[in-house]
């Protein structure tokens, strides 16, 4: 069952855009091996314009599909295991902090594999919307907890599960997390959630009663996550790992195949919030940053569009304006995203918003960003 107020593409419901259609592929964590990074860029030139987009929640999406494409792009990504469950294409929504296992951080990605497995094995939770996301954290950040509906956060051999981005006194062990983290999704569907409404926090009460099935006390709200990763190789001591950006969040099929191949093979790509791509390198980060130079990738925060971010611009039909060639930093404000309407698509949690209310106007924070695109009045 698929939720009638779920706006969001999946690889089996591709969305209509004025560049053709979207297909979402979910890439739980934002980890991706070097394998199924080759399948991502193999689908998205075979059926689409070659490109591909990484979302806030580092998952990628494949544009300007041919029309007819669905059947055929859904059979080859279930090849790659990149659909284990059609039932399921759009419920894996997993976020999960970027740096984990590296540098001596906390490793995660065995608990995000686990939980991937589990919301799959469950038919309820096929009912999920798209935009419902579970949360695991290592304990420094970068999974955006505070934004998710149901959160782990690992401490040592436990950790702790949020309901609705806040905090509800429930401190399990490691090995009764995932079963946890499934209930509280079951609730929330039981609940309401996937009919009605997409996130637990719009549900009455606020998530209150999802947080009390799942055995906690009252809410408590937790500060959002509003790190963004540094670009560049990793500081003291972790020379092997190397932070690169797209630009506008968009890698091309050469910006694919070259990270790719600058990727360790024991490891994973970490896709991360405005663009970000952690990469753990199988070269020195010397290597990868001169193989990285005249690529297009972000590789230093010195670069001017590295706190700029934007939504698909004029390629959806909401848009007013054509964002994404007018994307440019903006004085007074280090993060910023573009957007061609006031939904705001894709803004990273630390970016202000800049929207578009006509092809050369723009509000910021509600109020007109004075402003003027040369050309245009
Ligand atoms: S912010 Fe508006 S114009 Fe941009 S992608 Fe979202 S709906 Fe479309």
């Amino acid at each position: 069952m698929q939720a009638a107020t779920d706006a969001c593409p999946g690889l089996l419901d591709l969305h209509p855009a004025r560049d053709g259609a979207v297909a979402r592929i979910r890439l739980p964590g934002g980890y991706v091996t070097g394998r199924q990074w080759a399948a991502v860029a193999a689908l998205a030139s075979e059926f689409g314009d070659g490109n591909v987009d990484v979302t806030a929640r580092g998952n990628v999406q494949l544009r300007g599909l041919r029309p007819g494409a669905g059947a055929s792009l859904a059979s080859r990504a279930a090849q790659a295991g990149l659909l284990p469950s059609g039932a399921h294409d759009r419920a894996r929504n997993i976020t999960a902090s970027p740096l984990s296992g590296l540098g001596g951080r906390p490793p995660l990605r065995r608990l995000v594999r686990a939980l991937d497995a589990a919301i799959v094995a469950d038919p309820a939770l096929a009912a999920l919307p798209g935009r419902f996301v579970f949360a695991v954290d290592d304990g420094t950040g970068g999974a955006a907890i505070a934004r998710s509906d149901v959160g782990l956060r690992r401490t040592g051999r436990q950790a702790e599960l949020l309901i609705a981005g806040c905090r509800a006194g429930i401190l399990l062990p490691v090995r009764a997390a995932v079963p946890a983290a499934i209930a509280a999704a079951r609730a929330a569907v039981r609940l309401g959630v996937g009919t009605n409404v997409t996130r637990i926090r719009d549900l009455p009460g606020g998530g209150r009663a999802v947080a009390t099935a799942a055995g906690g006390a009252p809410l408590a709200a937790v500060p959002p996550d509003v790190g963004r990763l540094l670009l560049g190789a990793l500081a003291a001591g972790e020379p092997g790992v190397l932070v690169a950006g797209a630009r506008l969040g968009r890698l091309t099929a050469a910006q694919l195949r070259l990270t790719g191949s600058l990727l360790h093979p024991a490891e994973v790509l970490r896709l991360a919030a405005a663009g970000r791509i952690v990469i753990p390198l199988a070269v020195t980060a010397a290597d990868a940053l001169a193989r990285l130079a005249g690529s297009g990738l972000l590789t230093s925060d010195e670069d001017t569009m590295s706190g700029v971010s934007s939504c698909s611009g004029m390629a959806c039909g909401r848009s007013v304006a054509d964002v994404r060639a007018l994307a440019r930093p903006m004085p007074g404000h280090p993060r910023i995203h573009w957007a061609g309407c006031a939904r705001g698509c894709g803004a990273p949690a630390d970016a202000d918003l800049i929207v578009a209310t006509g092809p050369g106007s723009f509000l910021i924070g509600g109020k007109p960003a004075g402003i003027t695109i040369a050309g245009m009045s």
